[in-house]
Protein backbone atom coordinates (compact mmCIF):
# COMPACT_ATOMS: atom_id res chain seq x y z
CA UNK A 1 0.00 0.00 0.00
CA UNK A 2 2.69 2.46 1.06
CA UNK A 3 4.21 3.92 -2.16
CA UNK A 4 6.78 6.07 -0.69
CA UNK A 5 5.43 9.10 -2.75
CA UNK A 6 1.69 10.59 -3.50
CA UNK A 7 -1.11 9.60 -0.98
CA UNK A 8 -1.25 6.47 0.80
CA UNK A 9 -4.83 5.70 2.99
CA UNK A 10 -4.22 3.27 5.29
CA UNK A 11 -6.82 1.80 8.66
CA UNK A 12 -4.18 1.47 11.48
CA UNK A 13 -2.89 3.14 14.93
CA UNK A 14 -0.93 6.14 14.07
CA UNK A 15 1.30 5.83 16.76
CA UNK A 16 2.63 1.96 15.05
CA UNK A 17 3.60 4.06 11.93
CA UNK A 18 7.49 4.41 10.97
CA UNK A 19 7.23 7.81 9.55
CA UNK A 20 9.27 11.05 9.52
CA UNK A 21 6.50 12.49 11.35
CA UNK A 22 3.22 11.98 12.82
CA UNK A 23 0.41 14.59 13.56
CA UNK A 24 -1.58 15.45 15.92
CA UNK A 25 -5.10 16.38 17.15
CA UNK A 26 -3.81 18.76 19.98
CA UNK A 27 -6.16 21.56 21.63
CA UNK A 28 -5.22 24.43 21.74
CA UNK A 29 -3.65 24.53 25.29
CA UNK A 30 -1.37 21.84 24.59
CA UNK A 31 -2.25 19.59 27.39
CA UNK A 32 -2.54 16.34 26.34
CA UNK A 33 -6.36 14.55 26.22
CA UNK A 34 -8.09 11.55 25.08
CA UNK A 35 -8.30 10.24 21.40
CA UNK A 36 -5.35 10.56 18.95
CA UNK A 37 -3.92 13.01 21.13
CA UNK A 38 -3.93 10.54 24.14
CA UNK A 39 -2.54 7.44 22.29
CA UNK A 40 0.60 9.39 20.66
CA UNK A 41 1.45 11.04 24.65
CA UNK A 42 0.76 6.92 25.82
CA UNK A 43 2.98 5.83 23.42
CA UNK A 44 5.68 8.58 23.23
CA UNK A 45 6.60 8.49 27.08
CA UNK A 46 5.55 11.54 29.54
CA UNK A 47 8.62 13.48 27.85
CA UNK A 48 5.92 14.36 25.30
CA UNK A 49 3.48 15.96 27.63
CA UNK A 50 6.77 17.96 28.87
CA UNK A 51 7.86 19.27 25.41
CA UNK A 52 3.93 20.40 24.61
CA UNK A 53 3.71 22.12 27.83
CA UNK A 54 6.86 24.00 27.38
CA UNK A 55 5.31 25.37 23.99
CA UNK A 56 1.69 25.62 25.97
CA UNK A 57 -0.04 27.12 23.31
CA UNK A 58 -1.15 26.76 19.62
CA UNK A 59 -3.84 28.65 17.87
CA UNK A 60 -6.67 26.80 15.98
CA UNK A 61 -5.90 25.98 12.58
CA UNK A 62 -1.86 26.67 13.65
CA UNK A 63 1.02 23.93 13.72
CA UNK A 64 3.86 22.95 16.27
CA UNK A 65 6.67 20.41 16.70
CA UNK A 66 8.22 18.41 19.26
CA UNK A 67 10.19 15.19 18.95
CA UNK A 68 8.76 11.87 19.05
CA UNK A 69 10.63 10.63 21.75
CA UNK A 70 9.75 6.90 22.00
CA UNK A 71 7.86 6.75 18.48
CA UNK A 72 9.26 5.41 15.27
CA UNK A 73 8.51 8.95 14.02
CA UNK A 74 11.04 11.20 14.79
CA UNK A 75 8.53 14.09 14.68
CA UNK A 76 4.96 14.80 16.28
CA UNK A 77 3.53 17.58 14.70
CA UNK A 78 0.57 18.99 16.70
CA UNK A 79 -2.03 21.01 15.14
CA UNK A 80 -5.53 22.22 16.31
CA UNK A 81 -8.63 21.15 14.30
CA UNK A 82 -11.57 23.69 14.52
CA UNK A 83 -14.42 22.58 17.40
CA UNK A 84 -17.41 22.36 14.83
CA UNK A 85 -20.12 23.30 16.74
CA UNK A 86 -18.29 26.75 17.66
CA UNK A 87 -17.17 27.70 13.93
CA UNK A 88 -19.74 28.31 11.35
CA UNK A 89 -19.41 26.86 8.08
CA UNK A 90 -16.84 28.65 6.51
CA UNK A 91 -14.74 29.35 8.80
CA UNK A 92 -14.18 25.43 9.89
CA UNK A 93 -13.47 24.44 6.60
CA UNK A 94 -10.76 27.01 5.93
CA UNK A 95 -9.18 26.34 9.32
CA UNK A 96 -9.29 22.61 9.13
CA UNK A 97 -7.51 23.39 5.88
CA UNK A 98 -4.66 25.78 7.34
CA UNK A 99 -4.30 22.39 9.71
CA UNK A 100 -3.45 20.52 7.01
CA UNK A 101 -1.35 23.28 4.81
CA UNK A 102 0.50 24.75 8.27
CA UNK A 103 1.27 20.77 9.01
CA UNK A 104 3.05 20.30 5.74
CA UNK A 105 4.74 24.03 5.71
CA UNK A 106 5.97 23.07 9.27
CA UNK A 107 7.18 19.31 8.19
CA UNK A 108 8.97 20.95 5.35
CA UNK A 109 10.89 23.56 7.14
CA UNK A 110 12.26 20.64 9.18
CA UNK A 111 13.11 17.99 6.26
CA UNK A 112 10.14 15.55 7.02
CA UNK A 113 9.99 13.42 3.63
CA UNK A 114 6.57 11.23 5.34
CA UNK A 115 4.11 12.42 7.45
CA UNK A 116 0.72 10.71 8.74
CA UNK A 117 -2.02 12.76 9.45
CA UNK A 118 -5.00 11.18 11.60
CA UNK A 119 -8.68 12.76 10.59
CA UNK A 120 -8.22 15.89 12.32
CA UNK A 121 -11.38 17.10 14.14
CA UNK A 122 -13.68 14.53 13.23
CA UNK A 123 -13.36 13.10 16.82
CA UNK A 124 -14.35 14.70 19.94
CA UNK A 125 -14.20 18.45 18.14
CA UNK A 126 -17.18 17.06 16.04
CA UNK A 127 -16.33 18.20 12.17
CA UNK A 128 -18.58 16.03 9.81
CA UNK A 129 -15.86 13.13 7.92
CA UNK A 130 -17.28 13.33 4.55
CA UNK A 131 -16.50 17.66 4.23
CA UNK A 132 -13.17 16.42 6.73
CA UNK A 133 -12.08 14.22 3.98
CA UNK A 134 -12.39 16.87 1.36
CA UNK A 135 -10.36 19.29 3.53
CA UNK A 136 -7.35 16.88 4.03
CA UNK A 137 -7.50 15.63 0.31
CA UNK A 138 -7.16 18.81 -1.39
CA UNK A 139 -5.16 20.30 1.56
CA UNK A 140 -2.51 17.55 0.28
CA UNK A 141 -2.79 17.26 -3.02
CA UNK A 142 -2.38 21.05 -3.70
CA UNK A 143 1.08 20.72 -1.36
CA UNK A 144 2.09 17.44 -3.48
CA UNK A 145 1.82 19.59 -6.39
CA UNK A 146 4.24 22.49 -5.52
CA UNK A 147 6.40 19.89 -5.04
CA UNK A 148 8.13 20.84 -1.57
CA UNK A 149 8.56 17.96 0.94
CA UNK A 150 7.00 15.71 1.98
CA UNK A 151 6.23 13.97 -0.83
CA UNK A 152 4.82 10.71 0.82
CA UNK A 153 1.24 12.05 3.01
CA UNK A 154 -0.51 9.74 4.63
CA UNK A 155 -3.91 9.86 6.04
CA UNK A 156 -4.68 7.01 8.72
CA UNK A 157 -7.79 6.38 9.44
CA UNK A 158 -8.85 4.83 12.61
CA UNK A 159 -11.92 2.92 10.90
CA UNK A 160 -12.77 1.23 7.23
CA UNK A 161 -15.69 3.94 7.17
CA UNK A 162 -13.63 6.92 7.20
CA UNK A 163 -10.81 4.88 5.23
CA UNK A 164 -13.85 4.64 3.14
CA UNK A 165 -14.75 8.49 2.99
CA UNK A 166 -11.28 9.53 2.33
CA UNK A 167 -10.59 6.85 -0.56
CA UNK A 168 -13.77 8.26 -2.72
CA UNK A 169 -12.77 11.80 -1.86
CA UNK A 170 -9.34 11.12 -3.55
CA UNK A 171 -10.91 9.64 -6.68
CA UNK A 172 -12.99 12.22 -6.66
CA UNK A 173 -10.47 15.01 -6.52
CA UNK A 174 -8.34 13.25 -9.32
CA UNK A 175 -11.61 12.97 -11.12
CA UNK A 176 -11.86 16.73 -11.27
CA UNK A 177 -8.14 17.78 -10.94
P1 LIG B 1 -10.37 15.82 17.50
O1 LIG B 1 -10.38 16.35 18.91
O2 LIG B 1 -9.51 16.66 16.57
O3 LIG B 1 -11.73 15.55 16.97
P2 LIG B 1 -9.90 13.01 18.19
O4 LIG B 1 -8.65 12.45 18.76
O5 LIG B 1 -11.12 13.02 19.06
O6 LIG B 1 -9.54 14.47 17.64
O7 LIG B 1 -10.26 12.21 16.84
C1 LIG B 1 -9.61 12.42 15.63
C2 LIG B 1 -9.59 11.12 14.85
O8 LIG B 1 -8.53 10.30 15.33
C3 LIG B 1 -10.87 10.28 14.98
O9 LIG B 1 -11.20 9.78 13.70
C4 LIG B 1 -10.43 9.12 15.89
O10 LIG B 1 -11.16 7.94 15.64
C5 LIG B 1 -8.99 8.96 15.44
N1 LIG B 1 -8.09 8.24 16.35
C6 LIG B 1 -8.19 8.01 17.67
N2 LIG B 1 -7.13 7.29 18.11
C7 LIG B 1 -6.35 7.06 17.03
C8 LIG B 1 -5.10 6.37 16.80
N3 LIG B 1 -4.44 5.76 17.81
N4 LIG B 1 -4.60 6.34 15.54
C9 LIG B 1 -5.24 6.95 14.51
N5 LIG B 1 -6.40 7.62 14.65
C10 LIG B 1 -6.95 7.67 15.89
Amino acid sequence: MREGKGITIVKADITTLDVDAIVNAANSRLIPGGGVDGAINKAAGPALAEAMMAIGRCPTGEAVITPGFKLLAKHVIHTVAPVYAQHGEDDVWRLLRNCYRNSLALASLHGVRSIAFPSLGTGVYGIPIAGACKAAVGAALDHLNGGDAPAEIVFCCFSDSDAAYYRSALEEARRKG
